[in-house]
């Protein structure tokens, strides 16, 4: 019983050498990149532009505001002559300045959310063209990746037709438990067990009594691994 699902394992360790060279192709981990930049750029971009509309408004907000100031100051000048008294000129002076010094803040604002805008956009542009150029990345890789897929589809199918013949003489819980290890990505899987009392792969100890299953079944799986021991 054993022989035969080594002789499968052995068959099998082509299709695990394909299977291997295909997860390891570049083009396919190119796609893959580019597909996680095009999944997550979306929101990349709503972070911009929930940004720049914030940006936008304080600019609204700030511009309005120094138009407003503008007009007070020029209402003001048009009434200072009005006043002659010392006290009264001494305050139109400090009320003047203040009003300067507001509006030179307010310009320092504006300017600084120019520049902010100015990012923005830039950032932006950025994006956009770095999302072309993994869409473009998806497209060609995607492509180059399916030809060579294609291309070991033969060899594939040749080695599953192996597999299916040397099935038919194993028994079938026993083929059971060989693929569900091979789907949870343990390879290899059977290991020939020594009697020294350790998996011969993780080295963890072996209970008597799948000592005693081994005997009894001709196969135990180790509990720390998961590798099908055999005698
Ligand atoms: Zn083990």
């Amino acid at each position: 019983m054993m022989e035969k699902l080594l002789e499968y394992q052995s068959v099998d360790a082509e299709l695990k050498a394909i299977e291997q060279e295909l997860s390891a192709n570049e083009d396919r981990k190119k796609g893959i990149a580019a597909k996680k930049f095009l999944d997550g750029v979306n929101d990349s971009l709503a972070e911009l532009d929930a940004k720049a509309a914030e940006f936008d408004s304080a600019y609204t907000k700030y511009t309005q505001a120094y138009a407003k100031l503008c007009e007070v100051q020029q209402e003001f000048e048009g009434t200072a002559g009005d006043y002659s008294g010392e006290d009264e000129i001494v305050f139109i002076k400090k009320k003047a300045q203040e009003l300067m010094d507001e509006l030179k803040a307010l310009e320092k604002q504006i300017v600084r959310l120019q520049e902010e805008i100015l990012s923005i956009t830039e950032q932006y542009n950025g994006l956009k063209k770095k999302t072309l150029a993994a869409q473009k990345q998806f497209k060609e890789c995607g492509q180059k990746y399916m030809e060579f897929k294609e291309s070991k589809a033969e060899a594939k199918n040749k080695i599953a037709e192996k597999l299916a013949e040397l099935e038919k003489d194993i028994p079938e819980e026993l083929m059971e438990v060989y693929k569900k290890k091979r789907a949870d990505k343990i390879y290899p899987i059977l290991y020939e067990y020594n009697g020294s009392g350790f998996c011969p792969y993780c080295r963890t100890e072996i209970p008597r009594l799948s000592e005693s299953n081994m005997a009894k079944n001709g196969y135990v799986s180790c509990d720390n691994c998961g590798r099908i021991l055999y005698k």
